[in-house]
């Protein structure tokens, strides 16, 4: 916590704790969010997840600061592009299924990153194997928000169905597209 605090202060990110368990932004809720343009890094306080929540954005930062094609001028038009499909308020437009690849590459990099800290540091806290199915689910919802045009604050790897499909491997680059045998089925009966 202590090193993460001193890197974001060393580069000029301000880190925000927010009251509640969720950050409210529109239609849509965070449990943390990291902005690249007010370099301000927010976490829900309140959130039993919150730090995990600290780490993963963190790791935004850290793609943020590599200069990662993600946090390039004009990057933030796919994730609007992406939110106002799934919340129904835009039309289908051909660049969506690249929209919701490049947020899902982005988010799979940024969970891979948060693994490597996590098992590097071993917090007592943090189920290096729950927090892995719930990275999985997180990509892979991604792709289920698109098809089924809903955000879902149900997360897929609470629900006891939905568990087994979840590896505690994280998934690779190619399979983020590639929702497992069943998830969509079970996503809309459970989370939608
Ligand atoms: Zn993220």
């Amino acid at each position: 916590m202590d090193r993460v605090l001193d890197e974001c202060r060393e580069v000029g990110i301000s880190i925000r704790t927010v009251p509640g368990r969720w950050i409210n932004e529109g239609d849509l809720q965070h449990r943390g969010t990291y902005s690249d343009e007010k370099m301000v890094l927010s976490v829900a306080r309140d959130s039993p997840q919150w730090f995990e929540t600290l780490i993963h954005e963190y790791c935004h930062m850290q793609q943020h600061l590599e200069g990662m094609d993600w946090f390039q001028p004009g990057a933030t038009s796919a994730w609007n592009r992406y939110y106002a499909w799934c919340t129904q308020s835009a039309k289908w437009r051909e660049s969506l299924i690249l929209d919701t690849r490049f947020i899902q590459l982005c988010e799979l990099d940024a969970e891979r990153r948060a693994l490597a800290i996590m098992r590097r540091y071993r917090f007592p806290t943090i189920d290096i194997d729950e927090y892995a199915r719930g990275a999985n689910s997180y990509v892979y919802e991604h792709e289920a928000q698109r098809l089924v045009r809903n955000v879902s604050l149900r997360r897929p790897e609470k629900v006891q169905a939905i568990r087994p499909l979840l590896s505690t491997r994280l998934i690779k680059d190619h399979q983020v597209g590639l929702l497992p045998n069943g998830f969509l089925d079970l996503y809309i009966r459970h989370c939608v």
